[in-house]
C-alpha cells in the first residue's frame, strides 16, 4: 500500500465523479463480508502498478449542519492530519471562488503535497481561459482535468506520486518480528492497551517513523519475541474531529490491518459487541490474516461464574464468520490477561504462516473422502484427487478435483474443518482453490 491520497473541493466541483474515474470498478474494498455495507467514501485504487486507498471527503458528512465553507474547512483538516497526498478540486466552468481561496490557503500552510485539479476541461488539446486563473491559488501548476471525460486523470495521478513522501525503507525491527494491529472502536480502550504494554516492556525504539509516512510504530520486546505495534500513534494521538468521523478511524484500521500480522480486534465489554466491530474484523478476515479478540474492561463487569460462558456463547455467534480466532478477557487497565493476549498473538502468527506436507494432506484428505463421502449430482460424483499447501500467511490449499461445480460450498467447509481438526491452525483464516484435473 501506498499511501492515503484525499479528494478535497467545494461540492458539485465533480469530486465523486473523479473519485469513481479513478477508483473504477473497484468500488468498495469490503464488498462481499458479512455486515458491511457498501462504503462510497475509500477505496483501494491503482495507478502503474501502486496501490494507494483514495478518500472523498465529501462523503465525510460532519455531525453538524453546517454551512458549506465550514464544513470544507473540516474535510481540508481531516485530509491535512490523515493523508499524505491531497488532491485540491475546482471547477473551471465556475473560476476560482472566494471558498478555493480560503481552502487552498489552508492547504498551502499545512506543508503537505497539494496537487491542483481544475476539473471540468471537457475541450480537447485546449484548456479554456479561466484556467490560468487558477495559478493564482499558490498551490503550483494546475492540472487540467475532465473526469466525466477521462481525461488529465493520467497527469493528475503522475502529479500525485510525484508528490507522495518516500517510504522509509529502513525497517528499525528483526525479520522476525510480529507484526500488531489493535483496532476497534474508539473508547475501546486501544490505547490503554498500547499504554500499557509500552510502560511494562522494554521499549525497543519508540516513534520511529514507520514504513508509511503517517503511522508511527512502537517495537517492544515481550518473553524474546519482538513485536511491532502498528501506527500506534494513530491509536495515541487523538483528535475530537476524528473521533467524531467513525469513517475516518475505519480508514486507519484498514491500513493497519493492511500492515499487520496478527490483528487484536478490541471489544468493550461493557458495550458489547456493535456493527463496526465486524467491518474491520471482516476486513482482517478477509485479508487474511490472523485475528485474536480481545474483550477489554473485563475489570469492569460484574460477574458471577457463568458470566465469561455466556458472554463466550454470545461472541461466537457474532463472530461466525471468523470461528477460528480465539476470545482473551482481557483489562487495559490492571493488565489482567494481557500475558495471555502475547500468547495468543504469538500462537495465531505461528499457525498463520505454518506450512504443512503434501503427504500429510493427503493422508488426510484420503480420510476425510473416505469419512463423508464426496456429493454427487446427476449422477456424477466429485472425486477429489489431491491436495497441495500453495502458500502460507494465511494457509493456502489447492485441491485438484474431476469437476469444480460438484465442489459445493458445504463439502468445501467439510474439508476445511477436517483440514482444522487435523492440524489445528488456530488464529488463521485459511482458504482453499479448487482446481481440475481430467
Ligand atoms: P462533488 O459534489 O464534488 O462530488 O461533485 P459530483 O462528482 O457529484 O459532480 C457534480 C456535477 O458535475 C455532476 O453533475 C457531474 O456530472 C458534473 N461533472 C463532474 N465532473 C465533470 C467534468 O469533468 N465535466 C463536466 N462537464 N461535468 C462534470
Ligand atoms: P481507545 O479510544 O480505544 O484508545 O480507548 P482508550 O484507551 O482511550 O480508553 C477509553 C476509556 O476506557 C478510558 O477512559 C480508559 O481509562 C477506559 N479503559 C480502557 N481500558 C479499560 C479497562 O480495561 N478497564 C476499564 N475499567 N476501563 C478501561
Amino acid at each position: 500500500m501506498n499511501g492515503i491520497v484525499a479528494v478535497v473541493g467545494r461540492p458539485n466541483v465533480g469530486k465523486s465523479t473523479l473519485f469513481n474515474r479513478i477508483v473504477g470498478k473497484r468500488m468498495s474494498i469490503v464488498d462481499d463480508t458479512p455486515g458491511v455495507t457498501r462504503d462510497r467514501i475509500y477505496a483501494k485504487a491503482e495507478w502503474l502498478g501502486k496501490e494507494f486507498m483514495l478518500v472523498d471527503t465529501g462523503g465525510i458528512e460532519p455531525d453538524s449542519k453546517d454551512v458549506i465553507l465550514s464544513q470544507m474547512r473540516m474535510q481540508a483538516q481531516l485530509a491535512i492530519d490523515k493523508a499524505d497526498v491531497i488532491i485540491f478540486v475546482t471547477d473551471v466552468t465556475s473560476g476560482v471562488t472566494a471558498n478555493d481561496a480560503d481552502v487552498a490557503a489552508m492547504l498551502q500552510k499545512s506543508g503537505k503535497p497539494v496537487v491542483l485539479c481544475v476539473n471540468k476541461c471537457d475541450g480537447i488539446g485546449e484548456v479554456p481561459p479561466e484556467f490560468y486563473e487558477f495559478y493564482n491559488l499558490g498551490l503550483g501548476d494546475p492540472i487540467a482535468v475532465s473526469s466525466v471525460h477521462g481525461h488529465g486523470t493520467g497527469d493528475l495521478l503522475d502529479a500525485v506520486f510525484e508528490n507522495m513522501p518516500e517510504e522509509n525503507p529502513q525497517r528499525e525491527y528483526s525479520e522476525d518480528a510480529i507484526k500488531v494491529a489493535v483496532i476497534g472502536k474508539p473508547n475501546a480502550g486501544k490505547s490503554s492497551l498500547v499504554n500499557k504494554i509500552a510502560g511494562e516492556q522494554r521499549m525497543i525504539v519508540s516513534n520511529i517513523a514507520g514504513t508509511t509516512r503517517d503511522a508511527v510504530d512502537t517495537v517492544i520486546e515481550r518473553d524474546g519475541q519482538e513485536y511491532v505495534l502498528i501506527d500506534t500513534a494513530g491509536i495515541r494521538r487523538k483528535s475530537k474531529v476524528n473521533e467524531q468521523i467513525e469513517k475516518y478511524s475505519v480508514l486507519r484500521a484498514y491500513m493497519a490491518v493492511d500492515r499487520a500480522d496478527v490483528c487484536v480486534i478490541m471489544i468493550d465489554a461493557t458495550e458489547g459487541f456493535t456493527e463496526q466491530d465486524s467491518k474491520v474484523a471482516g476486513y482482517a478476515h478477509e485479508q487474511g490474516k490472523a485475528s485474536v479478540i480481545a474483550i477489554n474492561k473485563w475489570d469492569a463487569v460484574e460477574k458471577d461464574g457463568k458470566t465469561m460462558q455466556e458472554f463466550t456463547k454470545k461472541l461466537e455467534v457474532d463472530f461466525s464468520f471468523m470461528s477460528y480466532a480465539p476470545f482473551v478477557f482481557i483489562s487495559a487497565l490492571t493488565g489482567q490477561r494481557v500475558d495471555k493476549l502475547f500468547e495468543q498473538i504469538k500462537y495465531t502468527y505461528s499457525q498463520n504462516i505454518r506450512r504443512i506436507s503434501t503427504g500429510t494432506l493427503n493422508d488426510m484428505l484420503g480420510y476425510a473422502t473416505a469419512r463423508v463421502q464426496p456429493p454427487s449430482d446427476k449422477g456424477k460424483r466429485l472425486k477429489l484427487y489431491y491436495m497441495t499447501q500453495a502458500s502460507a500467511k494465511p494457509p493456502t490449499f489447492v485441491i485438484f478435483c474431476n469437476d469444480k461445480e460438484l465442489f459445493h460450498y458445504s463439502y468445501q467447509r467439510y474439508i476445511e474443518n477436517q483440514i482444522r481438526e487435523s492440524f489445528g491452525l488456530d488464529g488463521t483464516p485459511i482458504k482453499i482453490i479448487a482446481r481440475e484435473r481430467g
